[in-house]
């Protein structure tokens, strides 16, 4: 940045700060809630890409520069946060997820692939990271050569009941938790037909035989997948792991208020943009909700297009309505037939109804036609994209990134979890390594559409998607520097921290 350059931005973040201040405390300083310094900061903000310090106060990124630049004083409750180097983003937005879904990964735990009993205790450990305190670690798959000793177990598992059956389903291990529950102990007789299986001092071994399996299934749900909240609080944590702090929700469920109740008890980690069914909303025509919460937004309808001729009336009337009363409507479109289908409704609801900023996305867009490439150019259309669910492992089958670009389309990134794992840098790298190579697209570019690109589409560019004073502290810092390491490590770089609204939501120590 040149000296010109450093010296307006000074004066305007303090300008900033002075504003801040007088307006909530009228001190004349500003107690940060979050220093982060010593940091490899990549912005995604043009005017200002590079800087090594982040101040935060209020949830919000009070100050981005260089070292000294930004003035500030440590108060009691300020945590620092010494980045060592390390590369710091924008948290990534996942334009398109099924939330909850992500979640009930968790349901059951399967391990036939352990080989050995480590292996055993890392699955194990991997559950108790992202499930809730207090929720069930159920499944099955253990045999004699893969399961660690109850010991072991308990350690790993302190917060949470574990109840999984062997390879055969006839007899089961439980930890120390679930025998707790069952009231099983060394007093416990066998019952008709079982057996607790016990050490040489008699306490039992967390290993049921036969009909003693019953004495804990009693008190197993058989079902912890109707707990939607259990299921969102994993899938946040889990996001969070992965650096992704805002989600786009394409499920047709709707769960805002649910997601509301889990912010307010200070277990939701991601901001959620929660989508409706546009089939469901053509029932009700419901109007559109507001939508200024920071962390659960609603207004976004999602359709499902098959490119089928038939269905193009019923669909261009639904959007037509939906689009009238404000909502943004996308729609799942993949081949050749239901993309320009999509693309023929869209721009003819655009023509029709009055013009507004509506940002109508075309979810997947996979499998267009090259004919319909200057579509997206043309439009205001986003081609909401997965790079990673697309491409093969030779990074072949992925929709020309590089002449959608050269076109000016507007694209968001996203992963379509669970199909795929929510992993952004899966996603990266799927969009830098694809196939041929003049479709890929730079590292920078990819990450700006796994961020402010993302933010963008769900008409949220204003408030996150670039590391630049009054966004959200959304960030996240990552183990290797991906802009200069070979692509083909991107994807074993790992999140070291993410932060959400300036709160640490996940470190990996
Ligand atoms: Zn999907």
């Amino acid at each position: 940045m040149k000296g010109s350059g450093v010296e307006f931005f000074r004066r305007a973040v303090g300008a900033l700060l002075i504003g801040l201040v007088v307006a909530v405390s009228g001190f004349a300083q500003l107690i940060p809630d979050l220093v982060i310094t010593n940091a490899d900061v990549r912005t995604m903000d043009a005017r200002n890409p590079r800087a090594d310090t982040i101040v935060v106060a209020g949830g919000r990124i009070v100050a981005v520069g260089k070292k000294d630049s930004p003035a500030w004083t440590d108060g009691d409750r300020t945590v620092r946060i010494d980045a060592g180097g390390r590369l710091v983003l924008p948290g990534f937005d996942d334009a398109h997820v099924h939330f909850t879904a992500i979640g009930r990964q968790f349901f059951s735990l399967d391990l036939r692939p352990a080989a050995t009993p480590a292996e055993t205790l890392a699955k194990l450990e991997f559950y108790t990271r992202f499930l809730p305190a207090g929720r069930w670690i159920l499944g099955g798959g253990w045999t004699a050569a893969n399961l660690p000793s109850k010991e072991k177990i308990d350690a790993a598992t302190r917060a949470h009941p574990v109840f999984l059956y062997d390879a055969t389903g006839r007899n089961a291990f439980a930890n120390a938790l679930a025998l707790k529950f069952a009231r099983i102990d060394e007093a416990t007789k066998d019952p008709p037909g079982g057996a607790i299986e016990r050490d040489a001092a008699g306490t039992p071994s967390g290993i049921l035989t036969g009909a003693a399996v019953g004495l804990v299934r009693r008190f197993a749900p058989l079902d912890q997948t109707d707990d939607t909240a259990a299921l969102a609080e994993t899938a946040s944590s889990y996001a969070a792991a992965f650096g992704v702090t805002s989600v786009q929700d394409m499920s047709a469920d709707d769960n805002a208020e649910l997601y509301r109740r889990l912010l307010q008890t200070g277990k939701l980690k991601t901001r959620i943009y929660d989508c409706a069914s546009l089939s469901e909303w053509a029932k009700t025509k419901r109007d559109r909700p507001k939508t200024d919460d920071p962390f659960v937004r609603q207004g976004c309808l999602k359709g499902i297009a098959d490119g089928d001729a038939d269905s193009t009336r019923g669909l261009s009337d639904e959007i037509a309505a939906a689009d009238k009363a404000g909502w943004q409507v996308m729609v799942h479109a993949i081949g050749p037939r239901a993309v320009a289908q999509v693309l023929s409704v869209f721009e003819h609801v655009a023509r029709t109804n009055d013009p507004r900023d509506r940002r109508f996305r075309v979810e997947h867009a996979h499998g267009f036609r090259p004919a319909d490439l200057r579509r997206f150019g043309n439009s205001e259309i986003i081609a909401s994209v997965q790079p990673a669910l697309f491409a093969d492992a030779a990074g072949r089958g992925l929709d020309p990134l590089r002449s959608l670009i050269d076109v000016k389309a507007t694209l968001a990134f996203g992963s379509d979890a669970t199909m795929i794992p929510i992993d952004p840098l899966a996603g990266i790298a799927a969009a830098v390594e694809t196939n041929p190579p003049r479709q890929r697209l730079s590292v920078e570019e990819a990450v700006g559409l796994y961020t402010k690109g993302a933010a963008f589409a769900e008409f949220a560019e204003n408030e996150k998607g670039v590391i630049a004073p009054g966004r959200f502290a959304d960030l996240v810092i990552l183990s290797d520097d991906i802009f200069s390491i070979p692509p083909a490590r991107i994807r074993q770089t790992r999140v070291l921290a993410t932060i959400v609204g300036g709160r640490v939501v996940y470190s990996a120590d």
